[in-house]
């Protein structure tokens, strides 16, 4: 373990849902830029084990790692903004932590102890952190801490911070809270006391905020700073104001604007390692902000029960993915959500898009209106992309309409003829013991893909190509977790994450090809079977018309776009009606 580690904890005062992600991801993409190798920990002290039995329109969307976590979406805020891959273990869950003890218990490990709340618990914490930040080799780890200051069950977790500053020395770690300032509309004033509160709630657990980060719709202004400079006892100019803006990219350069990275490292002892470079992340926020052109997708999805998020919360990988596209071509994006099962009403579609998404999806509500919208997508040559359940449903619709066959998703229907989508016989199994909780495919998964292809020549020129075949040929020399063959110099390897149960049916492949449908990529297991991985229909016959069962938004990161969003995009301009 290093000696010389140093810890930021982000925490959240007020309310939930106040940019605590957005500032975790900032801060360590400035600090990132001064040099410093930074991980990121997410914790949330739910009892869950993850966040993959979460329902998306309650807790926002499921993010999946390389490694096949299925985590709290604020995790995927890390790695558009530091642009590097996040595992599993960096989400730390009260669930995750208490099956590690009671495990340890009944094997006996405390030799006769009594397990406590104190001190095992932090402990706990304390190992996992530690286990993340050793794996990355951390100078530096951001911890955000889920939930609002004063809630029960952050209490182990603060009591952990107060353990790692004993170990690693006072000036190892830094306190910053994240604050919201509300404007109240019959007074028009801006009020510091909620802030106040929470700045006395921390003090409770000996915890005192080095930085606080104001929060609000408007700038903070100097009277207000001074106020919470007075009350929590620190100097104005580590009060932050972060009123709201237009992008999200724009957060970390507005931080700097205070030059909080170098206040931060002064806190923690250390000087800057390097003179930071932000030219291309510069250039993408501006081109978010002053797009040339500007493209309509519709994105036609499950809409039904909105809990406490908004609907854009349960797809924001997507959204992201489009958004950083879009920036690397200075083309805006609007993005319309179409409910589909509004669509399964209208007899015919006609709506004025420039392009057409299917995101990701389960079970039968609105599942007609997304092949519907599929259908219209490929007659009237709309640009179209299909993401894991949109190619499942890309595929029955061509099965349907252009192969003539009875089919369907047996998701959906198990006594179809035509069972085109079909779950894989390891997945029955499973299902059949109701063990819902991480036993999809999940994580990243090699494809090879076929030549010529739309897919192929996105990902040829893809930034990220080299990476992803190195790392596709040592884990399958060293893992044998499935067969690549001997790759030729221009043979295309490619990762992308996974999240269903249900696959193309080998049985259908064949027929579908026959009549047009290209199979533009698959992954190839060691028992021989090929998944299908990517759909096209031929460029001379549709101007993009491609679906995936994997989920590219997931690696798409401002820096380096996913190469099928980029095609989709400009697609999308190159189609657009007016
Ligand atoms: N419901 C489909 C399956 O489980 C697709 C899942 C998804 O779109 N993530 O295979």
């Amino acid at each position: 373990m290093k000696k010389e580690r140093k810890f930021i904890l982000v925490a959240g005062g007020v309310m939930s849902g106040v940019g605590k992600g957005i500032t975790t991801a900032s801060i360590g993409k400035i600090l990132q830029d001064y040099g410093f190798k930074i991980s990121t920990v997410k914790i949330d002290p739910y009892i869950n084990y993850d966040a993959g039995t979460l329902r998306p329109t309650e807790h926002g969307e499921v993010f999946v790692t390389y490694d096949g976590g299925e985590i709290d979406q604020d995790l995927g805020n890390y790695e558009r903004f530091l642009n590097k891959k996040i595992s599993k273990d960096n989400n730390i869950t009260t669930g995750k932590v208490y099956k590690t003890i009671i495990k340890k218990e009944r094997a006996g490990e405390y030799l006769g102890k009594t397990v406590q709340f104190i001190p095992h618990v932090p402990e706990e914490i304390i190992r996992r952190i530690n286990l993340v930040a050793d794996k990355e080799d951390a100078d530096i780890v951001v911890i955000e801490l889920g939930g609002t200051i004063g809630d029960f069950e952050n209490i182990p977790y603060l009591f952990a911070m107060k353990s790692l500053e004993k170990t690693f020395g006072k000036d190892s770690v830094t306190y910053v809270l994240v604050t919201y300032l509300p404007v109240l509309q019959n007074v028009g004033e801006m009020k510091t006391k909620p802030t106040q509160q929470s700045v006395r709630l921390l003090s409770q657990n000996g915890i005192y905020p080095d930085f606080i980060i104001c929060r609000g719709r408007e700038e903070l202004d100097e009277p207000r700073k001074k106020k919470i400079e007075v009350y929590a006892n620190i100097p104005t100019e580590n009060v932050i104001s972060a009123p709201d803006i237009k992008t999200i990219y724009r957060v970390p350069l507005n931080f700097e604007k205070e030059d909080l990275g170098k206040k931060i490292l002064e806190k923690l002892n250390l000087k800057p390692l390097k003179k930071p470079e932000r030219k291309f992340w510069i250039k993408a926020v501006n081109n978010i902000e002053k797009p040339k052109n500007k493209i309509k997708i519709a994105m036609v999805g499950k809409y039904v029960d909105i809990g406490k998020y908004s609907i854009a919360d349960s797809y924001i990988s997507i959204i992201e993915a489009l958004k950083h596209a879009s920036a690397k071509f200075n083309i805006g994006v609007e993005i319309e959500m179409i409910d589909s099962k509004l669509l399964e009403k209208n007899k015919s579609l006609n709506f004025n898009f420039d392009g057409i998404l299917i995101p990701g999806g389960f079970g039968a509500s609105g599942v007609e209106g997304k092949i519907k919208a599929i259908e219209y997508a490929r007659k009237d040559k709309i640009p179209f992309l299909g993401l894991c359940y949109g190619l499942q449903l890309a595929v029955v619709e061509y099965s349907r309409n252009i192969c003539n066959l009875k089919a369907h998703t047996t998701e959906i229907n198990k006594k179809i003829p035509d069972s085109v989508i079909d779950v894989l016989p390891e997945q029955i199994e499973i299902l059949k013991n109701n063990n819902y909780g991480a036993t999809m495919r999940l994580g990243e998964y090699a494809a090879i893909l076929k030549k010529g292809s739309i897919v192929y020549e996105l990902y040829k020129t893809s930034s990220r190509l080299k990476k992803d075949k190195s790392e596709i040929e040592s884990i399958a020399k060293s893992e044998q977790k499935f067969r690549l063959g001997k790759l030729k110099k221009d043979d295309i390897a490619i990762l992308e994450r996974h999240r269903h149960r249900y696959e193309v049916n080998p049985k259908y492949t064949e027929t579908l090809e026959k009549h047009g449908l290209i199979f533009s990529g698959y992954h190839h297991r060691l028992d021989n079977i090929k998944l299908m991985e990517f759909i096209e229909l031929p460029k001379e016959k549709h101007p993009f018309f491609v679906a995936t069962q994997a989920h590219p938004e997931f690696k798409s990161t401002l820096l380096k776009p996913s190469p099928l969003f980029e095609g989709f995009v400009k697609a999308c301009l190159r189609n657009k009606k007016n």
